[in-house]
């Protein structure tokens, strides 16, 4: 997930860190990462929502900054000199951030005039990175000039590189000349194996809780745990949620809603964010059988349940899942969903 962390100019010169547009948590394994990696392809992965696409920007911010070495914290970009504001605009001749259409807000870039099909109809934004894009990348890490000494290209999320796409990016990435990539995954396992072995990996720890929470709070979010732990620790998406409408006292009264079969009550609920929050709930309820604490919902009203039921349920949410982008009746997709989560 993505959620933009980039700010209005002046809030940006008036931040105290040495990289304002920075998430807090990752300033240390970004240092770390500078200070010991020197592959020319980099794969940035870790649980989603942690921030892998700033961490990877954050790399190339700092291989493209201008300011000298030894002025600069650990070697992380110095956030105002004039190549680290390309960067912020996304508009560094250096820098191609490559990301499916679906994603170009979310990263910081322009819309794309939206493309239609055969018959006419305005088409839906892809999920996908594909081949023309790798090529346009690739072209213009050849032909244009720039001012640094080497190109960066970003990838995100790396496992939305198809498998025509990956052919076409493997001979570079194996002779990248001058060039330098960064890929960036929340799900790594998905990666195709033929770009993973060419990158030297990067894990992403899940952030500190309190790192987590002092970021949501500065974000304007209230009651900030129950959010953080209803997405699973992971500080952009339970952003994410308070952006999509749900907020903490939602997330407290979801179990019971469910419970009832309220599907009034969720049909604000975004439908992907909906199936994940249906089966996080299967797993509390598990946890709870087995006498264990919650994970996503410990503030809510949870039962019990046997961990084998909830499997079981938890495979049919996913069955159901595979249909909920369906342009079918939303209210309806509430309640098959509803039906299946049902004991
Ligand atoms: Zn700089």
């Amino acid at each position: 997930m993505v959620s933009s962390t980039r700010r209005p100019a002046a809030s940006r010169e008036a931040a105290a860190t040495p990289s304002p547009g920075l998430l807090p948590w990752l300033a240390d394994p970004l240092a770390q990462a500078l200070a010991t990696q020197r592959a020319h392809a980099l794969l940035v992965h870790g649980p989603q929502g942690v921030g892998q696409f700033h961490f990877a920007l954050g790399l190339a911010q700092a291989w493209l900054c201008e300011t000298p070495a030894e002025r600069r914290d650990r070697g992380l970009a110095c956030g105002h000199c004039a190549a680290c504001h390309l960067v912020d605009e996304r508009s560094h001749p250096d820098l191609r951030v490559v990301v499916p259409e679906l994603l170009r807000a979310e990263a910081g870039l322009e819309a794309e005039e939206a493309g239609s099909d055969d018959d006419g109809r305005k088409r839906k934004p892809s999920r996908e990175i594909k081949v023309d894009q790798i090529r346009a990348a690739l072209d213009f890490a050849e032909l244009t000039a720039g001012r640094a000494a080497h190109k960066v290209l970003l990838l995100y999320p790396a496992e939305a590189i198809n498998a025509v796409a990956a052919n076409a990016l493997l001979k570079t990435l194996e002779e990248p000349g001058a060039l330098r990539f960064v890929l960036a995954s929340g799900a790594a396992q998905q990666l195709l194996p033929t770009l993973r072995s060419r990158c030297q990996a990067i894990a992403l720890p899940m952030p500190a809780r309190e790192a987590a929470l002092a970021w949501l709070q500065a974000q304007g979010v209230s009651d900030a745990e129950v959010l953080l732990d209803a997405a699973g620790g992971q500080p952009q998406a339970a952003l994410a949620l308070q952006s999509a409408g749900i907020d903490a006292a939602a997330c407290r009264l979801f179990p019971q809603r469910v419970a009832q079969r309220d599907a009034a009550a969720l049909s604000g609920w975004p439908l992907p964010l909906l199936v994940d929050a249906l089966a996080r709930l299967c797993h509390d309820r598990a946890l709870l059988g087995l006498g264990l604490r919650p994970r996503f919902f410990p503030h809510g009203e949870l039962r019990a349940a046997d961990p084998q039921a909830m499997a079981r349920q938890a495979e049919a949410l996913r069955r159901h899942a595979r249909h909920a982008e369906h342009p079918f009746s939303a209210a309806l997709a509430v309640e098959a969903l509803l039906i299946a989560a049902a004991d």
